[in-house]
């Protein structure tokens, strides 16, 4: 599936936004300018949850385990606050959707601890500290080298396979999913994994 792009929309919702601010507040021209706010906001969460519907329907279909990270109630570093609402409401939304539809596929959602996921190895467990520009993971324990999301991933599914009584396979297929839910600006060091796979065993 292909990640969602809100670049576009959100360039407008900021246009917008710059042009009310230079409106006379409360006059009637304001007031048209809010809406037109209002509207590129609409449209950017409506594609928020067009795409997730998109997406954890794809999921549903395609695997029988999907692991995903717990909404982690520590606020987090790289972002602000305000972002950091944003995004919880919509991962919120997301696992809501993709649990709704995981019942009705007999699919098995776990959710994880998210703490600590990306310092991990997905190889041989050594924590490693790397900062967010930091994208790919390289293991000074066991030398092991991969994108930083994809080891992310890995250990996400681990995490999961083990709720479920199953352990780490070699074999087992891995996908990465980046579920978009925020523009790509936002997204740095927020984005969460979305780790699916199919054990065989
Ligand atoms: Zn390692």
């Amino acid at each position: 599936m292909d990640a969602l792009d809100l670049s576009d929309e959100y360039d407008r919702y900021a246009r917008e936004q710059r042009k009310l601010d230079r409106k006379e507040h409360d006059s009637a021209n304001w007031e048209s300018q809010r809406q037109k706010v209002a509207q590129a906001k609409r449209t950017i969460k409506r594609k928020v949850l067009d795409f997730q519907h998109k997406l954890t329907t794809w999921l549903v279909t395609e695997y029988d385990v999907v692991a995903v990270e717990d909404l982690n109630v520590k606020p987090m570093l790289e972002t602000s606050q305000n972002a950091k609402n944003k995004q919880d409401a919509a991962w919120s939304q997301f696992i809501d959707l993709l649990e709704y539809k995981a019942d009705l596929h007999g699919t098995h959602v776990k959710k994880v601890k998210p703490e600590g996921t990306t310092k991990e190895c997905a190889v041989c467990g050594v924590e490693t500290a790397k900062p967010i520009w930091v994208r790919e993971h390289s293991c000074p324990a066991c030398g092991h080298t991969e994108d930083r999301d994809l080891n992310a991933a890995k250990n996400i599914l681990y995490r999961g396979l083990k709720q479920l009584g199953a352990g780490r396979s070699e074999s087992t297929p891995v996908q990465t999913v980046l579920p978009a839910l925020t523009p790509q600006r936002e997204a740095v060091g927020a984005k969460r994994v979305i780790e699916a796979g199919s054990p065989e065993a």
